[in-house]
């Protein structure tokens, strides 16, 4: 993968940069999207955030190889540590790690979102915290997406600021209000693995002594399978 040849993955992560943006990407270890989107004339400038100085230094060469240095800062920092207000961010993109630690860099740096028009989040796992999160600071899902690459499947959500109330369902929680619609055969994929995983688990929890905690996780567990079988099964979800 270069700035030129991103992959899948981080191409339609890029798909959603609005032209014009000036971008943070945080956790920009090459600095890969930043650079891809500048060469293309998408973004008129960016900030490369890393907390790790391996991945800020690969990141810095990558800009300097490019010739990007008037377009791109990097620089070394925390999460929204590396934006400043003068910056006039107006898009985030945080990609290729899990959904809680993507919540956690955005809730930690909460005061920085002010004047942001689109967060681009494609989180690896665990895409329910950033729902729940959205669903609690007022973002509204606008897009989702989902998408299989080496064998790996990944989702791409796209947040907005909303003025009126944001309310999820479980199922919407858990799969995403537009992925449960679409259905779209990587979706039914992914959650059929879960599924099986999940049942997999339960059988391995009968062999244990049935406290209450295991009792209890067994019900979640069973809650989440059914949740999960009826979307997938349901014509009309
Ligand atoms: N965004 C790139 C992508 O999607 O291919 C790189 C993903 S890489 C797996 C995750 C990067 O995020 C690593 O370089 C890691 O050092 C960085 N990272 C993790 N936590 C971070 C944080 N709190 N602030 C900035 N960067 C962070």
């Amino acid at each position: 993968m270069n700035a030129q040849q991103l992959s899948d993955r981080l191409k339609r992560v890029a798909s959603y940069v609005p032209e014009g943006a000036v971008l943070a990407d945080i956790g920009s270890d090459h600095a890969y999207l930043p650079c891809y989107l500048a060469l293309k004339g998408v973004i008129k400038g960016a900030i490369a955030g890393e907390v790790v100085k391996g991945p800020y230094e690969s990141a810095q060469k990558k800009v300097r190889q490019e010739g990007l240095q008037d377009i791109i800062d990097v620089r070394l920092a925390s999460g929204l540590a590396a934006v400043d207000p003068a910056d006039s961010v107006t898009a985030i993109s945080i990609a290729g790690m899990g959904g809680p630690l993507i919540t956690s860099i955005i809730d930690d740096g909460k005061e920085k979102l002010a004047g942001v028009q689109r967060l681009i989040l494609q989180p690896n796992v665990h895409s329910k915290s950033i729902r729940e999160w959205a669903a609690s600071n007022g973002w509204a899902i606008v897009e989702e997406e989902i998408l299989k690459e080496n064998d790996k499947i990944y989702e791409i959500l796209v947040l907005e600021p909303s003025a009126s109330p944001i309310n999820f369902t479980e199922k919407e929680l858990l799969m995403g209000p537009i992925l449960s619609k679409e259905k779209s055969a990587v979706f039914n994929e992914k959650w059929s693995r879960e599924s099986a995983q999940w049942k997999r688990i339960l059988v391995s929890m009968e062999a244990t002594e049935q406290t209450l905690h295991i009792l209890g996780k067994k019900q979640e567990l069973v809650d989440k399978i059914r949740l999960v079988e009826e979307v997938l099964h349901d014509e009309n979800t």
